[in-house]
């Protein structure tokens, strides 16, 4: 089945209006958690989605793969079509020079999602997708004006292209992200992406008396609700 058999299997929460003349979206995925909802909600809205992955950030290789899998493993499910792109790891640390120690939200973040929306953007360029957005908003640990920023930017350089700017958040999405994670028992992952989002986040957890993060080993379940 397709996407657009499969509108009527997902209740639609939310009428969406495409920006421009709207036409078909090529959206970058950062994961399955994130990704779900708008997944979801596009289809039930009869938009013509392709999820474009590509996230050279995440580390080590066996979390990629893991987050890359569960993403593959919904798309299947609701039949949209999945762009697996580079992970170019070594570019994405040579950026990230001399930023290593940057909190998160700050210039490395910029850099971050820059990269990713750039390349997002030159796949829509070059196959003819006038609308582009990102999973990236839906996360409330995430700066939402940073990331829309970032993504205008990118898509900027391309005649007829448009960064959807929309709020994933609001009218319930927020929740629903959380409730279609635990309903597919998707991979949970305990930090943003990076080798140093993992080492901060280990030095939280030292610091409050809390294990190390295990890679590959926590899945949305009702107990993680
Ligand atoms: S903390 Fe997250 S957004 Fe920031 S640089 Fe690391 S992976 Fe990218």
């Amino acid at each position: 089945m397709n996407q657009a058999e499969h509108a009527s299997d997902v209740i639609k929460h939310v009428d969406l209006t495409l920006p421009a003349n709207g036409g078909k979206v090529l959206m970058h995925s950062c994961c399955a958690p994130c990704a779900g909802e708008l997944m979801e909600q596009m289809v039930a809205n009869g938009i013509d989605l392709t999820i474009f992955f590509y996230n050279p950030n995440i580390h080590p290789l066996r979390e990629y793969e893991i987050r890359k899998n569960e993403n593959i493993r919904f798309a299947e499910k609701m039949g949209i079509p999945f762009v697996d792109a580079d992970y170019d790891v070594q570019d994405w640390f040579a950026r990230a020079k001399g930023m290593e120690r940057d909190p998160e939200r700050g210039r490395r973040c910029t850099m971050c999602f820059d990269m990713r929306f750039a390349r997002t953007a030159l796949y829509a360029h070059e196959h003819g997708f006038p609308i582009i957005t990102s999973s990236l908003g839906i996360s409330r640990w995430k700066n939402l004006d940073q990331i829309n920023d970032c993504g205008v930017r990118m898509a900027e350089p391309y005649d007829g292209m448009t960064y959807w700017e929309y709020n994933w958040r609001v009218k319930g999405g927020g929740a629903r992200m959380y409730e279609i994670a635990k309903r597919e028992e998707f991979y949970a992952q305990q930090y943003c992406g990076c080798i140093y989002s993992l080492r901060d986040s280990n030095e939280w957890r030292e610091k409050n008396g809390r294990e190390k993060i295990a890679i590959g080993e926590t899945w949305y379940e009702e107990k993680l609700a």
